[in-house]
């Protein structure tokens, strides 16, 4: 099952090799093959979800869950100074396979990693009309 061209769903079947390293009802996680870090790992649900919007809730607290596993395991084992979560939603936002999945990357005080932008104050009126096109409230 899953859908057709999606090399994720193709792990999740067994017809791609991935190096699993976590897995439950809902989610495997594996080692994603071009690392950020050591120990970068993917959670995904088995169902497939293209992203964030689309992913049902029940397999988006599962992927949480089980991130948060991986990451705890990453500074246990690995000796991880800290770690990120990182899921991208959409093309324009770096997303590149469209299988809803979180990476895990473990961080060291000595990793090369950077953050992508640099803060800066922004225009405090700007920010605030903003909020209210944002808001939920
Ligand atoms: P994103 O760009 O956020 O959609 O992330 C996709 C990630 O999947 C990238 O970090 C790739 O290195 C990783 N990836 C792609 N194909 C595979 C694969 N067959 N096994 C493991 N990781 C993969
Ligand atoms: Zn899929």
């Amino acid at each position: 099952m899953g859908e057709p061209d999606c090399i994720f769903c193709k792990i999740v079947a067994g017809e791609l090799p991935a190096m699993i390293v976590d897995e439950d009802e809902r989610t495997i996680a594996f080692m994603d093959i071009a690392p950020a870090t050591r120990g970068h790992a993917l959670v995904i649900p088995r169902a497939h979800s293209t992203d964030l919007l689309d992913i049902s809730e029940a397999d988006l607290s599962a992927v949480a869950l089980a991130s948060r596993r991986l990451a705890a395991r990453a500074k246990e084992r690995l000796g991880a100074d800290g770690v990120n979560l990182l899921n991208s939603c959409g093309r324009a936002a770096w997303q590149t396979v469209f299988h809803f999945h979180v990476h895990v990357v473990p961080r060291y005080e000595s990793d090369p990693l950077r953050l992508p932008w640099v803060p800066s104050e922004g225009d405090q009126a700007q920010i605030a009309s903003t909020a209210q096109e944002l808001s939920g409230r």
